[in-house]
């Protein structure tokens, strides 16, 4: 398995239009994030989670050639409204993107996208299959199985991916007991690490670091780091061994 962190920035990206923040002005790249998404080149298949804003420049930047499916986490901006770049996958390979999503997602897709599915969608239009994800049932890219992982964005409930031994979970402030059971054994783990402060919807970096705490895997990537968090090169000798920030083109291999 390869993973390809494609972006591991927070809704707005770093740097974050207009500030002059030491982060943002960094000629650092560790601290140059596009909108936080995955690639997970696995058996084959290449999936990858979410399609946000930044989702074209993250294909071409990493030189993608096929998508197998897309996996949608929430319906949140920063995490589908690329979608319509899809439209040159379609074109080279005379298919359409299988797109997995909850329902909830999905009718909010339909809604933002309504010229996607339209009856009679005009010539060009991206052309999409959504699939569903059920919290009980694995989700089946051609023969490979990924776990859905229910964890909550503040109110909202999301989804995470496992993938055998790589967990993905953004977008998340808190997690259930029987849902971080299926967590555990994970031996890398991306998790959601806004900033320092307290925000509503996600954890920050001491409730991520708890978190990681608890789910005791080998190696754990933070993400959807925001500009608040500080330069990458000052952050990471302050973290526990085995916790580091993520950053855009970060791969490994699993
Ligand atoms: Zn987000
Ligand atoms: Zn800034
Ligand atoms: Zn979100």
């Amino acid at each position: 398995m390869k993973i390809t962190f494609l972006g591991t920035g927070t809704s707005q990206g770093v740097p974050v239009i207009g500030c002059d923040c030491e982060v943002c002005i960094s000629t650092d790249p560790k601290d140059n994030r596009l909108r936080t998404s995955a690639m997970i080149e696995w058996n084959g298949k290449v999936i990858i989670i979410d399609a946000g804003p930044d989702f074209r420049q993250q294909l071409l930047r990493a030189n993608v050639q096929d998508v197998s499916a897309i996996l949608m986490t929430h319906e949140h901006n920063d995490h589908i409204i690329g979608l319509d770049d899809v439209r040159p996958l379609n074109f080279k390979h005379k298919k359409h993107m299988p797109v997995y999503a909850e329902p909830r997602v999905q009718a909010e897709l339909k809604t933002r996208f309504s010229y996607i599915f339209d009856k009679n969608p005009y010539p060009g239009a991206p052309r999409i299959i959504l699939q569903n994800i059920d919290n009980q049932i694995d989700i089946d890219v051609d023969g490979v199985l990924v776990k859905p992982i229910r964890a909550m964005h503040g109110t909202l409930p999301v989804f995470g991916f496992r993938f055998e031994d790589f967990t993905y979970l953004t977008d998340v402030k808190s997690i259930a007991p029987e849902d971080l059971a299926k967590v555990k054994g994970t031996k890398l783990l991306a998790i959601d690490a806004l900033h320092h402060s307290e925000h509503h919807a996600h954890l920050n970096l001491e409730q991520a670091l708890a978190l990681i705490k608890i789910i005791q895997p080998e190696q754990a990537y933070l993400i959807h780091v925001s500009h608040r968090m500080g330069l990458a090169k000052k952050v990471n000798p302050s973290l526990p061994e085995g916790v580091e920030l993520a950053y855009d083109g970060l791969t490994i291999a699993l």
